[in-house]
């Protein structure tokens, strides 16, 4: 049974004018369409109860929280993010949600928040979409960049589980991404990590995210546009990017990601490009990977490839590796092939250029 969302619609929305500006360059998670869902539960989690109710659609707005809202205080919020593509025909298609659905429960669970039905997370995203479908662009490698989350709502300072909780998705265009692919420089954080043993590293939570800043900066300040973090307690191995995960392609056709340890968030993006990637006959391992290997694969050339990979940036191919010690691959690099045709596969995939032979698509509109 599907959702029922009443619907409050926005008596205002954007003019036809207003929003073809705003497609025109919408750059990433600058402008919101008119409306949003919004789904809320009571219960507790410690004793397994609770229930969802009061699904609507209302117009993009601020929430209105209780200064003593718990998760101001005690930072119980978790998020997700998908996309919306638009295929020629008009069609409007979304990419593995359920997997999307499957890992924001995941992330409920460790952070002692209410599980959401999997069903009722693809019912909003399509509630959503169908009503603000304008907003999803059609240019080339353009998309409608989807951004469920949920948070902690009861007003109560004492340190426990939330008894109520708030499950909203927004929606934002998003820009090209095909046309430049800069290969990028990252930064190696030698101070900071972004996860620990039995931390919420396998979480996609704002936490995380609000740890990894401080390393973010001092990556900025070197000229990177993201960090690298490793897994100290086990010899330093490669673990991830702030926000994506990463892969080294070999000469001999081998594609090595560091396995998923509970530090490590598992992407929906690693997943496909796992899959992809053993279609076309490459060889996939995934194991602890060490800076050692790294560096050595590049002096031997052996290590032809190094490419971050994630949602919003689809692949990001690697330059160099920057730390305060030292520098790993040259300022030359140039996308790699095996990264830019898996990154083709991907996105042919996902606006409907290519078959889906994994039943990775789900239809909103
Ligand atoms: C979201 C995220 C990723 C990428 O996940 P996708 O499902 O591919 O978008 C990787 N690392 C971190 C820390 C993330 O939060």
């Amino acid at each position: 049974m599907s959702t029922e969302f009443v619907r409050q619609l926005n008596p205002h929305p954007a003019t036809d004018e207003v929003r073809e500006a705003v497609l025109q360059n919408p750059g990433f998670g600058k402008f919101f369409t008119d409306h949003m869902v919004c789904i809320d539960w009571q219960g507790d989690v410690q004793q397994g109860t609770g229930r969802w109710d009061n699904a609507r659609l209302q117009p993009y707005g601020p929430l209105s929280l209780d200064p003593s809202t718990s998760v101001l205080h005690y930072g119980q919020e978790i998020f997700e993010g998908l996309k919306a593509y638009r295929h020629e025909d008009g069609s409007v298609w979304t990419f593995r949600p359920e997997a999307n659905a499957a890992r924001l429960n995941r992330s409920a669970q460790r952070l002692a928040l209410p599980a959401l039905p999997e069903e009722t997370f693809v019912d909003a995203i399509r509630e959503l979409v169908s009503q603000d479908r304008k907003w999803v662009p059609s240019g080339d490698g353009e998309s409608l960049y989807l951004r469920p989350f949920m948070i902690g709502t009861e007003p109560f300072l004492g340190v426990r589980p939330s008894k109520e909780a708030l499950f909203s998705v927004i929606a934002s265009p998003a820009g090209n991404y095909f046309g430049t692919v800069e290969p990028v420089d990252i930064w190696l954080s030698g101070t900071y990590a972004r996860a620990g043993r039995g931390g919420t590293g396998a979480a996609k939570c704002g936490g995380n995210y609000a740890a990894s800043l401080i390393a973010q900066m001092e990556g900025d300040a070197h000229g990177c546009s993201q960090v690298l973090f490793l897994d100290e307690q086990r010899g330093g191995a490669v673990e991830e990017l702030g926000g994506m995960n990463v892969f080294f392609v070999f000469d001999d056709g081998r594609l090595v990601t560091p396995e998923l340890t509970g530090t490590i968030l598992e992407g929906i993006t690693r997943d496909s490009v796992i899959q992809i990637a053993r279609d076309r006959g490459l060889q996939v391992e995934e194991r602890a990977f060490t800076l050692d290997e790294w560096r050595e694969g590049k002096s031997s050339g052996h290590l032809t490839e190094v490419f971050a990979c994630g949602t919003a940036a689809v692949i990001a191919p690697v330059r160099r590796l920057l730390s305060h010690d030292e520098v790993i691959g040259s300022e030359d690099e140039k996308p790699g092939e095996v990264s830019m045709a898996i990154r083709q596969q991907l996105l042919d995939v996902q606006t409907g250029r290519a078959e889906d032979t994994h039943g990775w698509l789900t239809r909103l509109v």
